[in-house]
């Protein structure tokens, strides 16, 4: 019987994720033409689909923008990118974040350097594309430990690395210390930003405690995926959903019953669908589960309702 649902002290929204909602919102607030989205804003469907309920479009190309205001993700875009939208006559709105610019900053400054940089990421993701979009001939992308080690002895060569934002930490330290062993001169930047270290650390902490861990995100959402895998891999069960209506009852009879359930969200999640997983848990318990806030998310509620 569900008798507890404790909520990660660390979860959902980011300030990369809000500052580029607040960026699109007020763009699409005041448009001069048709305000369109490259790729997703954030890696979120509830967010993508209603921003296009309000009418902005979404592209997954500039060739497929004629007009008027290109807004760039959170995620960011390479600088060719850009430069195609201005010589089309768009308007380019940036809302790629600080911490993914940071990675730019520091790649460039190392190339300039002679350096050539090893970027530890997903070679598909938008961020990743948007950072070797900077330097194409100067930057080696791998995705696993095993990918890096393959890597040529490339003797006497500047080295850095560097690491997608989301990346799993764990994952990144293997890599590191790999680097290292085959490098021992390689420069490295640990770019993992902090709102994925502090997701990641309250998954860490939390999932010991409880028999499911449940995370709320999109499948096209990397740092949710991972907050999943690390859950999974420390208490047996993590489990990737995007809404409450994925929540399957039979999940709570399994492996002699389920008692407390850990709960977190990725960064591009909003709050409203943590709420309604909530509300379906507690259902699900017969309304007898406690659930369990952390004193952070008390505090945000408390502001939000004194304002309202
Ligand atoms: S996860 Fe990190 S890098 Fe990505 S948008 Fe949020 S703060 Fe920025």
């Amino acid at each position: 019987m569900l008798k507890k649902i404790i909520i990660a002290r660390h979860h959902g929204f980011c300030m990369g994720v809000k500052r580029a909602i607040n960026i699109a919102e007020e763009t699409a607030a005041n448009p001069n033409g048709p305000v369109t989205i490259l790729n997703e804003i954030v890696h979120n469907e509830a967010v993508v689909n209603r921003f296009r309920e309000e009418g902005v479009a979404q592209a997954f190309s500039v060739d497929d923008v004629d007009e008027g205001t290109l807004i760039i993700s959170a995620h960011g875009a390479a600088p060719f990118v850009i430069s195609q939208a201005r010589e089309k006559g768009l308007k380019v709105v940036d809302a790629t974040c600080p911490l993914v610019e940071r990675i730019y900053n520091i790649i460039l400054k190392v190339i300039d350097n002679g350096y050539h940089v090893i970027h530890f990421g997903d070679a598909s993701h938008d961020e990743t594309r948007g950072v070797v979009g900077h330097a194409p001939e100067n930057i080696t992308v791998v995705g696993t430990v095993e990918e890096l080690i393959n890597l040529p002895s490339w003797t006497g060569r500047k080295l850095g690395l560097t690491v997608q934002t989301t990346a799993h930490r764990d994952a990144f330290a293997a890599a590191e210390k790999a680097a290292k062993e085959k490098w021992p001169h390689i420069k490295v930047f640990n770019t993992i930003c902090d709102a994925t270290n502090r997701l990641q650390t309250a998954v860490m902490d939390l999932a010991p405690t409880v028999d499911m861990f449940l995370v709320v995100g999109s499948e096209t959402s990397a740092n949710s995926k991972r907050l999943a895998q690390i859950a999974d891999a420390i208490c047996g069960r993590g489990i990737l959903i995007s809404r409450a209506a994925d929540i399957q009852p039979d999940w709570f009879d399994e492996a002699g019953g389920v008692e407390n359930v850990g709960l977190s969200a990725g960064a591009s999640t909003p709050e409203f669908l943590v709420d309604e997983v909530i509300e379906k848990l507690v259902e699900f318990s017969g309304g007898t589960a406690e659930v369990i806030v952390p004193e952070r998310r008390k505090q945000v509620r408390k502001t939000v309702n004194h304002d309202k």
